[in-house]
């Protein structure tokens, strides 16, 4: 059979906005349930929301890294019906006039550009934790601020899902207008999906696949879905549209509402929020503050710093990381060394990966002065990692605890001799081969030289002194 996938999203992002979409009430993790709340965010009839200014802004910035078109005169709209988690008995949304459209994201390693349908601004509803007995609900969350981003059904296979929603999480951290965890539920994906049969000319209805909370799940639930579907359609077995859950534990979708009981939304405006005019001034002020994107800072990083592409994509990650390693080469100009720590070294020592740069204690001056350190061969890079294994903690500067902590190169002839005594003497088995394989004896010694001393030995002088000190005894041997 000659089948073809076809997969659209929908994407919700809660923004970091201090304060929620509608009301002052604070928009932040809270431990307590029902802290943040007020009149306007729990529904109550007669209060009266406020658009969050904030909010609007932020959602600009991201229809315009989306290349959306603008809607500079729009207005919110009210989307109906029930749920406990919605006190209101309605959503504030945008329907008819969502302030981005027609936006578009390239994927380079697919190679294709995937359309933005829409992006648009609305209110997050609460939170529902189903115990054994009974339902809670957390209002904390109602009416934190959301921008929804709808894509057109361009993307073909697991492979283009994984690579769009990374580089459209990539394209997001860049304006840091949210935590975008998807996990923590602050990026949440739907998927939409169905598959066709090009020989016969059929295809399967649209599946909505919700509760991804993971781009490794995204993924499962996709390939899951797609076999689900082909096989449905080999068997020639009647579909209806659905919305379906995917269960992480069982790694399977399972269906949450049929098609007959899709909803009626009964949208209108909603009255009590003036209609949105954007000023060309303001769309242009913000446009003019975008800042360079992935996708750029990408080929300038290949380009400017000569560096392979793995690299360049890790160092692009996110802002903070970008910063970071740019910061780094002002004070040492070595970039492959440096990226090559950056990936190595230092992320191995952050439990939070690359989104440990935001708030790192070590600065990139600092970090600098270390590099900058072993480029002009001060110190050995063993000494390096030592030195950074606390700075990354403290912030120090590194060249203060280099002096403080005896750290420093060992580059005192007669004290390497000693210590290249010392190690014969331990180990003189390894002396029966130096007549056969004198190199391999004296990498034995260098490689002890450096274990002893943590790396610390100038390892030109230390060769020296091992060849030196195998002739001697090659010689005492001669003569015996
Ligand atoms: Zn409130
Ligand atoms: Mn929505």
């Amino acid at each position: 059979m000659n089948f073809q996938t076809v997969i659209g999203l929908e994407i919700h992002v809660e923004l970091n906005t201090k304060t929620k979409i509608f009301c002052g009430c604070k928009n932040e993790a809270s431990r307590e349930p029902n802290e943040n709340i007020c009149p306007t965010c729990m529904g109550y009839p007669g209060s009266l929301p406020r658009l969050n200014q904030k909010v609007v802004d932020y959602a600009l910035k991201a229809a315009m890294g989306l290349n959306c078109e603008i809607q500079r005169s729009t207005h919110m709209d009210r989307k109906h019906y029930f749920y406990p988690d919605l006190p209101k008995g309605y959503q504030i949304t945008q329907a008819a006039k969502p302030l981005g459209i027609n936006g578009q994201l390239y994927l380079e390693k697919a190679k294709k550009t995937v359309r933005i349908q829409r992006i648009h601004m609305e209110e997050d509803t609460a939170k529902m934790m189903h115990r054994k007995e009974s339902t809670e609900i957390d209002y904390n969350r109602s009416g934190v601020p959301l921008i929804e981003i709808v894509t057109a059904p361009d993307i073909s296979n697991e492979k283009e899902l994984l690579e769009f929603l990374e580089e459209l999480k990539n394209l997001l951290s860049f304006f840091e207008i949210s935590d975008l965890k998807m996990e923590e539920g602050s990026l949440r994906c739907d998927l939409n999906i169905n598959v066709v049969d090009q020989d016969r000319d059929i295809k399967t209805p649209v599946m909505e696949v919700k509760n991804l909370n993971s781009f490794k799940g995204a993924v499962k639930a996709c390939l899951y879905e797609q076999r689900r579907l082909l096989e449905t359609l080999e068997t020639g077995c009647e579909l209806t549209k659905e919305t379906r859950g995917w269960d992480q534990k069982k790694e399977e979708t399972k269906t949450l509402r049929k098609k007959e009981d899709s909803l009626e939304y009964q949208y209108f405006i909603e009255p009590e929020i003036l209609p949105l005019q954007l000023s060309e001034g303001k769309v242009r002020n913000t446009a003019s503050r975008i800042p360079e994107l992935p996708q750029k800072k990408r080929s300038r990083f290949k380009e400017q710093y000569d560096l392979p592409d793995y690299d360049v994509r890790i160092l692009t990650k996110n802002p903070y990381v970008a910063d970071f390693f740019e910061q780094t080469v002002l004070v040492c100009y070595a970039p492959k060394r440096i990226s090559n720590w950056i990936m190595t070294q230092l992320l191995s020592e952050m439990p939070r990966g690359l989104e440990g740069f935001k708030e790192l204690p070590l600065k990139p001056k600092d970090f600098g002065k270390l590099m900058a350190l072993m480029e002009g061969g001060k110190i050995p890079k063993k000494v390096g990692e030592k030195i950074l294994k606390e700075i990354i903690i403290t912030g120090e500067n590194p060249k203060r605890v280099l002096e403080n902590r005896n750290l420093g190169p060992i580059t005192d002839e007669q004290e390497i001799r000693e210590i290249v005594k010392e190690l014969i003497n331990k180990h003189r088995k390894a002396l029966q081969d130096y007549q056969k394989k004198p190199g391999k004896t004296i990498n034995f010694f260098m490689g002890k030289g450096m274990e002893r001393t943590g790396g610390r030995l100038d390892p030109c002088k230390l060769r020296e002194a091992i060849k030196q000190e195998l002739l001697l005894i090659n010689q005492q041997k001669k003569e015996e």
